[in-house]
């Protein structure tokens, strides 16, 4: 069974999980130059002040984030 998908346009930070788009050199999260095209699983984050789910992550930006690396 297939679980690895590339989704068009954005690249995940292997720092920090920002989804940055493709044609970024550093992530805008934390300026982490390594990327991971290939992710898995997407959250948005509003209120990463009052989220747990980005507690849980350290996330500290809001933002769109990858569950999984690849
Ligand atoms: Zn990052």
């Amino acid at each position: 069974m297939p679980s690895r998908k590339k989704a068009t346009g954005l690249k995940a930070c292997r720092d920090c999980k920002f989804l940055n788009k493709q044609s970024a050199t550093e992530c805008e999260n934390c300026g982490s130059k390594r990327f991971a095209e290939v992710w898995d699983g997407l959250i948005i984050l509003y209120n990463v002040e009052s989220s747990q789910v980005a507690q849980s992550l350290s996330i500290k930006k809001p933002g769109r984030y990858a569950l999984k690396l690849y």
